[in-house]
């Protein structure tokens, strides 16, 4: 790992604001005496503006936020503006996560939500991956469609990209590795180390960079996976969802990410 972040996707859990204190108190414990690792939790909003207000009890993560719109007012029924957001302290924002493809989320909403984000001060955290019909065709069909991907989602942000290249985050997120599809099995370490190198290498030509971005591994990260995935250096972190809910993964999964 080159750069260390876990990022925690609480997605629609838990299921009460007790239960949601609870969770962050633990996530807490499990963080303190972390030194190298950045460790964001993303809960619900109906959980994130709570915890905003209670930042200053909030001391070892940063916050950040599962989604957000690109326009920062109008009739707009629902959404959320990334300037909203950062007005309200918090640092980081999931974006184009594959759950928001099934709610109708395309490539040119992403692109925009990207850029939206960077302008407003936000980290996106821009999520890619081939589903499972894809990856079953093999790795020449998994690139050409990653390429593909990255190219609608990252072509916004050509134009700014070198303003905002220390704070942007890539994912590369197999739809197929992710726990509800996958029973909870991930992809091999190897495999997503040579996902992730490719992607880097990728995303720093399409957008013009002299460095690469962090790129993030997720898809199944759990207590059991993690040490063998962090001690690839390609991965640069991870992105958690359903481990996430539990604190004694919580607490081994940013253990690895921190030490090695
Ligand atoms: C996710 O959906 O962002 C994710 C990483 O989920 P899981 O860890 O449960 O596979």
């Amino acid at each position: 790992m080159e750069y260390r972040f876990v990022i925690f996707n609480w997605k629609l859990n838990p299921g009460s604001s007790e239960e949601a204190d609870r969770l962050m108190r633990d996530t807490e414990k499990a963080v303190q005496g972390v030194e190298r690792a950045t460790v964001v939790a993303c809960p619900p909003f109906q959980y994130l503006f709570d915890f905003v207000n209670r930042k200053s009890k909030i001391v070892h993560l940063s916050l950040g936020a599962q989604d957000c719109f690109w326009e920062s007012g109008g009739a707009h029924t629902g959404e959320i503006s990334p300037v909203a957001l950062k007005q309200t302290g918090i640092s980081y924002v999931i974006v184009g996560h594959s759950e928001r493809a099934l709610a109708g989320e395309t490539d040119e909403m992403v692109a925009k939500k990207i850029v939206a984000a960077c302008e407003a001060g936000l980290v996106p955290v821009v999520c890619v991956g081939e589903n499972a019909a894809v990856h079953a065709k093999g790795s020449r069909a998994v690139e050409k469609f990653l390429a593909g991907q990255l190219a609608a989602r990252l072509e916004r942000a050509r134009a700014v990209a070198h303003h905002y290249k220390q704070r942007m985050i890539l994912v590369y997120e197999p739809i197929w590795a992710i726990s509800t599809h996958s029973g909870n099995v991930s992809d091999a370490p190897e495999d997503a180390a040579a996902g992730i190198a490719w992607m880097k290498r990728e995303a720093q030509k399409l957008l013009a960079l002299d460095v690469s971005l962090p790129v993030l591994y997720g898809g199944s990260v759990n207590g059991a996976n993690c040490e063998a995935l962090a001690a690839r250096r390609e991965i640069d972190g991870f992105l958690v969802g359903h481990a996430s809910l539990n604190p004694k993964e919580v607490r081994t999964i940013v253990a690895a990410a921190d030490q090695i």
